[in-house]
C-alpha cells in the first residue's frame, strides 16, 4: 500500500528522519537498477523505534535497504524503503577494543581497514562483501573463510511494533546465510562485535583473499553478488550429499555472456550478472528465468535464487 498524505505528514512530524516521495533509487543499490520509491532515511534509534510504532499502527509494510548488494529492486516499489543513516565516531577504530559497539548502517569495509591494520583475528571472514553491518548480519554474509555471525556478540533491535531489544547472540542465532532471530519487519540498529585475539599475519591473509576475489569476479561491474545458490544434492544410498556450484554449471552450457536487454551473464564470474545499460528488475528476472530452465532441463537440478527479489 502507498503512503497517503496522514501518514506522510506523521512521519514528517518524528523528530531524525526524513521522507522523500518517489526518489529516484538507481544508485541505491550495487546492481543500480533502474527503480525509484518511497524513501525515508532514518537518524537515529528513537526515531526508528517511532517510526516502527507508526507504520505498525497503520499495518503498513517497508523494506529495509543497506547497501542493497543483495537486493534486485523493482522499478516502482508498492512500499517504502528505510535506510538507516546513523552517526558513529569511527575513533573505536583507533585502537584495539575487547568489544565493537557499531551501527547497523557502518559499511564494512571500515571493519576490514581496522583488522588490517592491527591484525583482527575472525574479521577475515567476511573479506570483500560490499555489505552494512546490518545487511551482513540478516543475511549472516560469509566466504570461504568463514560467516559474519561468528563475530556478532549482541543485536540492538527495533522489533516491528517499535520496542527495542538487545538480542545476545547464541550458537542457534546463526544459519547458512540467514539469521534465526528477526521475525519479519525487525530492523538491525547496530551490534556489539568481537575478535578472538591479535595475529598480525591477518592483514596479509585479507589482501591475498581480496586479490584473489578481483582476479575471479567482476567486482568493478554493477552486480549483485551470485545470483543462485549452490545446490545440495543427496546422492543415492545415503552416499552423502554433493554441493553443485551454480556458477560451475553455467560456465558449462557456455552462457558466459547470455544478455537479455541491460543484463549480462558475466564473462569473468558465471554466477554474477551485470548491469550493462538501463537494465530493470523485469530483465533481471527474466534472465534468471532462463539460466534456471536451462539448468533445470540439462542437469534436473534446481538452482534457487540467492538474490532477494
Ligand atoms: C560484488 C559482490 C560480491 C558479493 N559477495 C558476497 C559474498 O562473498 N558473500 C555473501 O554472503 N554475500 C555477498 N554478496 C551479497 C551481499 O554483499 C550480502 O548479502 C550483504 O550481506 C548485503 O548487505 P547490504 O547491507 O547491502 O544489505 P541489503 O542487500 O541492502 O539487504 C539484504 C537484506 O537484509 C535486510 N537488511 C539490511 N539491513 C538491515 C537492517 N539494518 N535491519 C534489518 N534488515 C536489514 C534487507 O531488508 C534485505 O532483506 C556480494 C554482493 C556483491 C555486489
Amino acid at each position: 500500500m502507498f503512503l497517503n498524505s496522514e501518514i506522510i505528514f506523521k512521519i514528517n512530524e518524528i523528530k531524525d528522519l526524513s521522507f522523500e516521495m518517489g526518489k529516484d533509487l538507481s544508485k541505491s543499490s550495487t546492481f543500480k537498477l533502474v527503480a525509484s520509491g518511497d524513501f525515508i532515511s532514518i537518524r537515529t534509534k528513537e526515531a526508528t523505534a517511532l517510526l516502527l510504532q507508526l507504520l505498525y499502527s497503520y499495518n503498513l509494510d517497508y523494506r529495509v535497504l543497506g547497501l542493497g548488494a543483495n537486493q534486485i529492486l523493482p522499478t516502482t516499489s508498492p512500499v517504502p524503503y528505510l535506510k538507516l543513516n546513523f552517526s558513529f565516531d569511527k575513533n573505536i577504530f583507533n585502537n584495539v577494543c575487547d568489544l565493537y559497539k557499531v551501527p547497523a548502517s557502518l559499511s564494512i569495509s571500515n571493519l576490514t581497514a581496522h583488522a588490517v591494520k592491527f591484525g583482527i583475528k575472525g574479521w577475515e571472514v567476511f573479506t570483500g562483501i560490499p555489505a552494512t553491518v546490518g545487511g551482513a548480519i540478516f543475511m549472516n554474509a560469509g566466504t570461504a573463510l568463514g560467516e559474519f555471525g561468528s563475530i556478532v556478540h549482541s543485536v540492538d533491535i527495533v522489533r516491528k511494533n517499535g520496542r527495542m531489544e538487545n538480542y545476545l547472540v547464541n550458537e542457534k542465532s546463526f544459519s547458512y546465510r540467514k539469521n534465526n532471530f528477526l521475525n519479519s519487519g525487525d530492523i538491525i540498529i547496530g551490534a556489539e562485535l568481537k575478535h578472538f585475539g591479535i595475529d598480525l599475519s591477518i592483514g596479509s591473509k585479507i589482501e591475498q583473499y581480496l586479490q584473489y576475489r578481483s582476479e575471479t569476479q567482476p567486482l568493478l561491474a554493477k552486480t549483485c553478488g551470485c545470483m543462485f545458490k549452490n545446490a545440495k544434492i543427496n546422492l543415492p544410498q545415503s552416499h552423502g550429499v554433493i554441493t553443485c556450484p551454480a556458477g560451475l554449471y553455467i560456465d558449462i552450457m557456455g552462457l558466459k555472456g547470455l544478455q537479455y536487454n541491460g543484463v549480462r551473464v558475466s564473462r569473468k564470474h558465471a554466477n554474477f550478472f551485470e548491469n550493462v545499460g538501463e537494465a530493470r528488475y523485469e530483465d533481471v528476472f527474466k534472465l534468471m528465468e532462463i539460466i534456471y530452465s536451462e539448468l533445470y532441463d540439462n542437469f534436473g537440478i534446481k538452482f534457487e535464487p540467492e538474490v532477494e527479489f
